[in-house]
C-alpha cells in the first residue's frame, strides 16, 4: 500500500526511468526519509512505518536482483553467530548481538507473516573447529570468553566434531558447538523487509540521495536532494547508506568516517542427489585464518570470506578466492565436489570503533543507522527496534545508548 500523499506509479517498467517509481505529491509527504535500502535501512523503514510514521525509503539499486546490488546485505553469508564470533575487547558489541540473536525467532515469525516470504531461518547451530595446535589454543581462549559472556558453547574433541560433521578433515583438532548460533538467508530477508515495509505503508523512491538539506523545501525541517533533481521534504532523515554514507553531504560534521572492509566469497551448490556437505554452519580457524561454510536448505553453501581494507575496491581477485577455497578445503575436503554458482564481493561498513552508529546526531532530525561492519544481519532485529524508538522519542533505548551516533562528539 502506498504511503499517504505519495503517488506510486507501480513497479517501474523497463521503459520508465527507475527514479519515477514513486513521486511525492505534496508537502504532507514529509515524515521520515530513510537513505539506503540495505538490511539496516529496510528494517528501520518497516519498523518506523509500523509505528505509524510516514516513511519513504530512497535506494538506487533493485531489491529483486541481489547479484546486481552493491549492498553488503545482498552478499552477506547470513550467520547469526554472536557466540562463535566473540572477540576480545568487543564484549559490549557481543552483548548487543546476543540480544538481537535472542529476538530473531519472533522477528522472523512476524516478518514472514507480514511479508508472506520465508527468509530461510535455520536453527541448526554452529560448529567452530580448529585446524592445527595454534588454532586450538586460540579456540580454547575463545571458549573462556564465551563462558564469561554466558552464551551456550560446548567444547568438543576432534572425534565428537566429526561425529556431528562427518565430512570434516580428520586432521581437525577439536571444536566448540554453539547450539544457539543460527543462520538466515539475507537476500530473502531483504525481499521480505521490502514487502513488509510496503504493506506497512512505506513508499520507495528509486534514486541516490546526494545531500541532506537543512532546512528542507516547503518549510520542512530537512530535505533530501536526489540524483534525479527531486528534493524530498522530511521531518526526520535516517542515513543508512552502508559504507557510502560519507558520500551523502550533510549539514554538519556528524558522520564519522565509515571504512569499507572488502569481503570476497563464493556461493556453491551440492550436486543434485548428493547429501549435504555440512548440516550446520561450520566455522574454522585454519592456520590463523577464519573461514566458514553456511549451508541453506535448498543445497546452496556459502563459503567465505576475506577481510581486506582496500577502500571502495570491489575487484574479485584470484588471490582472495584462492584463500577462501584453500581454507575451506583444508577443513572440508569435499568442497572440491561442489558446483560454484556465484562469486561475490561486498563492502562491510566499519565505523572507527567497529561498533554501530545509531539514532540522533547533532543536526536536529538527522539520524544515523550505520557502521554495522561484520554483524548487520545479526543486528537487524535490534536495529529496527532501536531506530523506531529513536524516531518516535528522539532517544535510544537504554541498552543501545552506548552505540549512540553522536558518541564521538559527546566524548
Ligand atoms: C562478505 C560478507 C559477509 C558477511 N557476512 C555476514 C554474516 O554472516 N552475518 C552478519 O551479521 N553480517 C555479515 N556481513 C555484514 C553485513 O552484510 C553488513 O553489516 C550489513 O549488510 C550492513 O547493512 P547496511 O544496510 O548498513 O549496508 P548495505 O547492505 O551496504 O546497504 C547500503 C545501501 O545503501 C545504498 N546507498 C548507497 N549510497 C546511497 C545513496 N547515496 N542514496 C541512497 N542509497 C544509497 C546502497 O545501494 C545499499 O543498498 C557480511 C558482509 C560481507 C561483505
Amino acid at each position: 500500500m502506498p504511503a499517504k500523499g505519495v503517488e506510486r506509479s507501480a513497479v517501474p517498467t523497463q521503459n520508465e526511468p527507475r527514479s519515477a517509481a514513486i513521486r511525492p505529491t505534496n508537502a504532507s509527504d514529509r515524515g521520515v526519509v530513510v537513505v539506503g535500502g540495505g538490511l539496516v535501512g529496510r528494517v528501520t523503514a518497516w519498523r518506523a512505518a509500523q509505528r505509524g510514521l510516514p516513511v519513504t525509503l530512497v535506494e538506487p539499486d533493485p531489491v529483486t536482483d541481489p547479484a546486481a546490488a552493491r549492498a553488503a546485505s545482498a552478499v552477506a553469508a547470513g550467520m547469526l553467530t554472536p557466540a562463535t564470533e566473540a572477540t576480545f575487547g568487543e564484549e559490549p558489541l557481543m552483548e548487543l548481538g546476543i540480544r538481537s540473536a535472542g529476538m530473531y525467532a519472533d522477528f522472523v515469525a512476524e516478518l514472514e507473516e507480514a511479508s508472506g516470504i520465508s527468509v530461510g531461518y535455520r536453527t541448526t547451530g554452529t560448529l567452530l573447529v580448529a585446524f592445527d595446535r595454534d588454532d586450538l589454543a586460540v579456540l580454547t581462549e575463545l571458549h573462556g570468553l564465551q563462558r564469561r559472556l554466558g552464551v551456550a558453547a560446548e567444547r568438543l574433541t576432534s572425534r565428537e566434531c566429526r561425529r556431528l560433521e562427518p565430512m570434516l578433515a580428520p586432521s581437525v583438532r577439536g571444536g566448540v558447538l554453539a547450539p544457539d548460533d543460527h543462520s538466515v538467508d539475507p537476500r530473502l530477508l531483504l525481499r521480505a523487509l521490502a514487502a513488509a515495509g510496503e504493506r506497512a505503508g512505506a513508499a520507495e523512491y528509486t534514486a541516490a540521495a546526494e545531500e541532506v538539506l537543512s532546512p528542507g523545501p516547503e518549510g520542512a525541517r530537512l530535505g533530501v536532494r536526489l540524483s534525479d533533481g527531486h528534493t524530498l521534504p522530511a521531518d526526520q532523515v535516517v542515513l543508512a547508506a552502508g559504507c557510502w554514507g560519507e558520500g551523502v553531504r550533510v549539514p554538519g560534521p556528524v558522520v564519522p568516517p565509515l571504512r569499507p572492509v572488502k569481503g570476497q566469497l563464493l556461493r556453491a551448490r551440492v550436486p543434485d542427489g548428493e547429501p549435504p556437505i555440512v548440516h550446520r554452519t561450520v566455522r574454522g580457524l585454519v592456520r590463523g585464518f577464519a573461514t566458514y561454510l553456511v549451508p541453506r536448505a535448498d543445497g546452496e553453501v556459502v563459503i567465505g570470506a576475506t577481510q581486506e581494507e582496500l577502500g571502495h575496491d570491489t575487484a574479485l581477485t584470484v588471490g582472495g578466492l584462492w584463500q577462501v577455497l584453500r581454507d575451506a578445503r583444508e577443513l572440508v575436503p569435499g568442497v572440491s565436489e561442489l558446483e560454484v554458482t556465484e562469486t561475490c564481493v561486498g563492502l562491510r561498513p566499519g565505523s572507527p570503533d567497529n561498533e554501530p552508529l545509531l539514532g540522533p546526531t547533532r543536526v536536529p532530525g538527522l539520524h544515523l543507522a550505520a557502521g554495522h561492519f561484520r554483524h548487520g544481519v545479526l543486528l537487524a532485529p535490534v536495529t529496527g527496534e532501536a531506530m523506531a524508538h529513536a524516531l518516535t522519542t528522539a532517544t535510544l533505548p537504554e541498552y543501545a545508548r552506548r552505540f549512540a551516533a553522536d558518541r564521538t562528539a559527546a566524548r
